[in-house]
């Protein structure tokens, strides 16, 4: 058995993921590793602040140091020092960017590498790199269909997708044998925002014989309306006892919602990539701690937050640093922002468990709403931020000097 509910309250379940390097407790958030370092901690740190896993990216550790090297010094727990679970995703989202895509084709990617090699990535390739890396889960190659494309290149990707698909789980299949290995396999199904979309993909990879199911293709640009909508018509389709895993979501709101809907885990560079920029999270929404205001502020972050960071430093310490560029500054911000989604996770699984799901959700976002500081980030303002944040994560290979 891979997945078992434990508790469940309407749609919202707890369930416990079991994996190599777990069990994990559903629902859970996952920090991004994507180069093999949630940027600015250690290993070390993810597990003090009490994440059972974290998600990093095959495809970019193929190109920087290279698969050998993480295979050489034992394996990607060895390598980051990270002794619980790790996922591991395939990549589709990067190799398929026009930033450095040349040509897609039903065999794979030709793509250029950061020093302007052509290389070819197939769903076997990424199936071979996850298992050589020794993640405890391993993600297909899909062909993300983000929003905003026409019906046709939504049902090319979709068609792409499955055949993919079924392609890594034959290849998966083998090198499980080969390497002896436990590794688990996520399917991801694409459909966008459309419905007829999403019911057919969702139904197509949840038929096939995947560990783990994934909602691909989402938090690109669509509206929270239709992402609300584009989750619970995917879910309806999921067998119940298999694990749902939304990829790149992380606003906290939206994390409660979708909870709400049935979705079992998450990853986003959202709380990371948040607190680099100085926007912390707080129950009353986000502020940004570079502002003025809060320069002769000797308060914690948040009152009541029980975070190294809080329990320690003034907002206008943080002020500081992060106005400076101190390296601390991106450290202590990012403690506090992920202690502050691994804190709304157990707080989800608490109210699952005593059947008020639905009680904690309504004051929960009723309460992240109310302060004035969120109301800088109306709906509209978050877009447009999520829209950056896609962009951030598409240019991955761009900052690949800098940070
Ligand atoms: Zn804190």
């Amino acid at each position: 058995m891979t997945f078992e509910i434990l508790y469940e309250d309407g749609k919202a379940r707890v369930g416990k993921l079991y994996t190599e390097h777990g069990p994990v407790i559903t629902p859970f958030f996952m920090p991004v590793a994507s180069k093999g370092s949630v940027k600015a901690m250690e290993g070390a740190d993810i597990d003090i602040l009490g994440f059972e896993s974290i998600i990093s990216n095959s495809f970019i550790l193929s190109l920087s140091p290279g698969i050998d090297v993480v295979e050489g010094a034992g394996g990607i727990h060895k390598f980051m020092h990270f002794k619980k679970n790790i996922f591991t995703d395939s990549g589709g989202f990067q190799v398929l960017s026009k930033d450095f895509l040349i040509k897609k084709t039903d065999e794979g990617a030709l793509f250029k590498d950061q020093s302007g090699k052509k290389m070819i990535y197939t769903p076997e390739i990424a199936m071979k790199n996850q298992i050589r890396l020794g993640s405890d889960v391993a993600m297909t190659l899909d062909d993300v269909a983000h929003y905003g494309l026409s019906g046709k290149e939504y049902v090319d990707a979709i068609r792409r997708t499955h055949d993919w698909a079924r392609r890594s789980i034959i290849a998966h299949k083998e090198l499980k044998k080969e390497y002896d290995s436990k590794q688990l396999l996520f399917g991801i199904a694409q459909g966008g925002t459309r419905e007829e979309y999403r019911r057919f993909s969702t139904h197509k990879i949840n038929e096939m014989d995947f560990d783990g199911v994934a909602l691909g293709g989402l938090v690109i640009g669509e509206s929270r309306g239709e992402l609300m909508g584009a989750i619970a018509e995917s879910v309806k389709h999921f067998d119940d006892h298999k694990v749902r895993y939304l990829m790149g979501l992380g606003s906290p709101p939206d994390v409660v919602r979708a909870v709400g809907e049935g979705v079992d885990c998450f990853d986003s560079i959202y709380p990371t990539s948040n607190a680099r920029h100085g926007s912390m999270l707080t129950r009353k929404g986000r502020f940004m701690i570079k502002k003025v205001a809060y320069k002769n502020d000797h308060g914690p972050i948040e009152e009541g937050c029980k975070c190294e960071t809080c329990k320690n430093y003034s907002r206008a310490y943080l002020h500081h640093l992060l106005r400076t560029h101190e390296l601390l500054g991106y450290k202590l911000a990012t403690i506090h922002n992920l202690h502050f989604m691994n804190n709304l996770i157990h707080e989800l699984r608490d109210a699952i468990k005593k059947g008020r799901y639905k009680e904690y959700a309504e004051d929960f976002l009723k309460d992240y709403f109310s302060g004035k500081e969120a109301k800088e980030f109306s709906n509209n303002v978050q877009q447009k931020y999520m829209e950056k944040l896609r962009k951030e994560q598409a240019k991955i290979f761009l900052d690949w000097k800098g940070e």
